[in-house]
């Protein structure tokens, strides 16, 4: 490994910059303004006798015509295209290489919303770093991640890329992602670029319909959808890409308020913003733009600096934009020298290839296997364990009944949004229990549901082992019986039932949140046995659990767990390890509670907060921040290092965690606060600080936050701006979002 840290300095990088600048034309820097997919198996599709779409990225290539690729996971496949792209550009400029590194490489991590749910920045951190090297070991660059989208609507699919509905949480995760992904600074040796996506507000898509128009208000955008994209900016964020969708009717990718005034000014983001797929072109298809030269003109002109396509690129019309002078030089220029600066920073032009056999060495550490089933075990949450049922004591049984197809479904253990796993090194469920039981257990299997079946196309059907067969001459009532006689004849039974995983993604949202096809009857079944039943969900987006919430005894999440997914469940469920993660949106009842957050403000009629629907509770099934553990924690109550400070100032709060249990655990410190007065209605409680912390069995341990300007402030619709209220606070530090506030302190003027 020869990769060495680049410390060229910024002064530089300008320089460098600077002297490839003065030497390039304008269809080169267009050049480099443009990625295209390269998509090898298309070659054979050349339907009307023209060129394939590899033939015309290659084209493109000997013309100094690309200045990125995408979608490439091959060292050697990487090495040839970055050899053709060095060849065929005039001044030798390599090309960048991004991917969809969303949560691994070829070691999967749990799901994103899964690492959210854990609440541990290091474990986030470490994951991102281990999808950093892999990827960067074949010749990637750059990730188009981590998905920092708010989202409020469990419909959406995509709400399983990102960390759910809080900007706090949201912004933390985002900054320990940049973090694992880049390293300190850009040309960290295996690491890559991380590009924060999708500018901004995609995640509140209407209906939950992916793709669907968002309208959000300012306030609503400045303190709930741009934070997260902050933290992920003052984390170092090399890059950042703009969202598809009309924002408040103006396309994000042509809006020049949102990716001028709002992400380089306001936000200070000074990498270089790439377009979503096609969305240039969509700028036409969205009825923005009149023609491509239009849609090219306005999305550099917006804020755009590379534009991501298949074939035809818009920016090919940027040359002729120039001389009509609807872009200035100055804008183009602008633009190209974001992206040298960044292929400058990485250390490309020096190290341009990567050493094939080195790339199949770090693909195989098995360190990076051990951060998998880490990060599994870190973001299980515990729904609920009437009885203590969890942990099971393995020595005390003989036998295990595990039920659900989604139990012995590799394909399912890793989630969607993956493209260079191993399924033959994927531990599911099953065998992550046979394992963990040994010899002495009998563990046996009923799928009781259809193994799987054809919803929609996906758009991740052109990968193989993403379509599922429908199996044929399966016996939906004789399997759920089968299913109910094994559970009858063991101690105890542990279904695994949820969504699969090419149900939920980008272009996957429900009108419903019911376990798909027949698994309720199917748990519904089991349970009518009398034997102990635990359930486990793999999900993406809560699901309607009313039912079993009431009648399972134990139901724990493990998501999408990803490669160790099996190894990660068993040793939660038999105790090897005791589940802390904790939710990192509100669970709804039903559908039609959505959206529902814990974050609203104060209704003029409060009593009547939880009774507004007459045919459901108007609570939500579990809240923000609930998920339990086989510890048992009691906090002190919170020392405030003042009672008053005045705007501008800040205070600190002190709090014991105490584990009154035999077993050393960890629990999530949450830090609520509510302001009671001042220029707008602020949310009845949002979170301001956490932290997960282990904690001895009989010990304690001491958890500090800080309280300052920044955890105060807000932007006001009164006042089109950010304020600071002098105003009184409740505050509260418990274990989920439903604690007391029963602290106050006052901030003066
Ligand atoms: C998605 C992006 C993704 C891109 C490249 C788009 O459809 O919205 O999140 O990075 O494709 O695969």
């Amino acid at each position: 490994m020869t990769q060495q840290i680049n410390m060229t300095s910024d002064e530089d990088v300008r320089a460098r910059v600077d002297a490839l600048l003065a030497e390039m034309t304008s269809e080169e820097k267009a050049g480099q303004l443009t990625q295209y997919f390269y998509m090898d198996f298309m070659r054979d599709q050349s339907g009307d006798g023209g060129p394939s779409q590899p033939e015309m990225v290659e084209a493109a290539m000997a013309r100094s015509g690309v200045g990125s690729l995408l979608f490439l996971m091959d060292a050697a496949e990487i090495n040839r295209l970055q050899r053709a792209t060095i060849e065929g550009n005039r001044l030798g400029i390599p090309a960048l290489v991004g991917f969809d590194v969303i949560h691994g490489f070829r070691t999967i991590m749990p799901v994103p919303i899964a690492m959210a749910a854990s609440w541990d920045p290091d474990v986030i951190e470490q994951g991102q770093a281990v999808a950093a090297r892999e990827a960067r070991a074949v010749g990637i660059h750059w990730a188009f991640a981590p998905m920092v989208d708010i989202a409020r609507d469990p419909r959406w699919g995509r709400i399983i890329e990102g960390a759910g509905e809080d900007p706090y949480l949201g912004g933390a995760v985002a900054a320990a992602q940049v973090r694992g992904f880049q390293g300190g600074r850009l040309g960290t040796p295996e690491r890559v670029i991380a590009g924060p996506k999708h500018f901004a507000g995609y995640g509140a898509a209407q209906g939950g319909r992916d793709y669907d128009e968002s309208h959000i208000s300012d306030a609503e955008l400045w303190n709930v959808y741009f934070p997260p994209f902050r933290a992920a900016i003052e984390a170092g964020a090399g890059n950042i890409m703009s969202a598809y969708m009309d924002l408040n009717g103006v396309p994000a990718a042509g809006n020049r308020w949102l990716l001028n005034e709002v992400l380089r000014d306001a936000l200070g983001f000074d990498g270089f913003v790439v377009s979503d797929a096609q969305a240039v072109h969509n700028l036409v298809t969205q009825h923005f733009a009149a023609d491509l030269p239009d849609a090219a003109a306005r999305a550099l002109n917006a804020g755009n600096d590379m534009e991501m396509t298949f074939v035809d690129p818009a920016f090919d019309h940027l040359v002729a934009a120039v001389k009509a002078g609807r872009v200035s030089t100055e804008t183009l220029d602008a633009a190209v020298r974001r992206v040298l600066a960044a292929k400058i920073r990485l250390g490309l032009f020096e190290e341009p290839y990567v050493d094939e056999a080195y790339a199949t060495e770090v693909l195989a550490d098995p360190a990076h296997r051990a951060v998998a089933q880490l990060a599994a075990q870190r973001s299980a949450v515990l729904l609920r364990n009437e009885g203590d049922l969890l942990p099971l004591a393995a020595d005390e049984l003989s036998s295990i009944a595990v039920i659900g197809p989604l139990a012995d479904s590799q394909r399912d253990t890793l989630g969607p949004w993956i493209f260079n796993h191993d399924l033959a090194e994927t531990v599911t469920i099953l065998d992550g229990i046979k394992a963990r039981v040994g010899e002495g257990v009998e563990v046996r299997y009923a799928a009781g549901v259809r193994p799987s079946f054809r919803t929609f196309p996906s758009m991740f059907d052109m990968w193989s082992g993403n379509t599922p067969d429908e199996p044929e001459n399966f016996d939906d009532d004789a399997e759920i019986a089968a299913a109910a006689a094994l559970a009858q004849v063991s101690d105890v039974a542990i279904v695994v039932a949820g969504e699969w995983q090419n149900m939920i993604g980008e272009s996957a949202s429900r009108s419903s949140l019911e376990l798909p096809g027949r698994q309720l009857e199917l748990i519904q079944a089991v349970v009518a046995t009398g034997t102990p039943v635990v359930l486990l969900v793999m999900n993406g987006r809560p699901l309607d659990l009313r039912w079993p919430a009431e009648n399972v005894p134990a139901i724990l999440d493990v998501w999408y767990p990803g490669s160790q997914g099996g190894h990660a469940v068993a040793a939660l469920v038999f105790g090897d390890d005791s589940p802390a993660g904790k939710l990192p949106f509100t669970w709804p009842r039903t559908v039609g509670q959505v959206p529902i957050v814990y974050s609203h403000t104060r209704s003029h009629d409060p009593d009547k907060q939880g009774r507004r629907y007459w045919d459901e509770e108007s609570t939500p099934l579990y809240p923000f921040g609930h998920g339990l553990g086989y510890g048992a924690f009691s906090l002190g109550a919170p020392t405030l290092s003042a009672d008053s400070i005045a705007v501008g100032e800040t205070l600190t709060v002190t709090v014991t965690v105490t584990n009154t249990s035999n077993r050393s655990a960890e629990e999530v410190v949450q830090l609520y606060l509510h302001q009671r007065y001042g220029t707008s209605s602020r949310p009845v409680r949002e979170l301001k600080g956490f932290q997960r912390v282990a904690v001895a069995a009989g010990g304690s341990e001491t958890v500090e936050f800080t309280l300052g300007p920044d955890e105060l402030r807000y932007w006001s619709a009164a006042t089109r701006d950010w304020v600071q209220d002098a105003t009184t606070y409740d505050l509260g530090v418990g274990t989920d979002s439903t604690v007391e506030l029963d602290t106050t302190f006052v901030v003066t003027a």
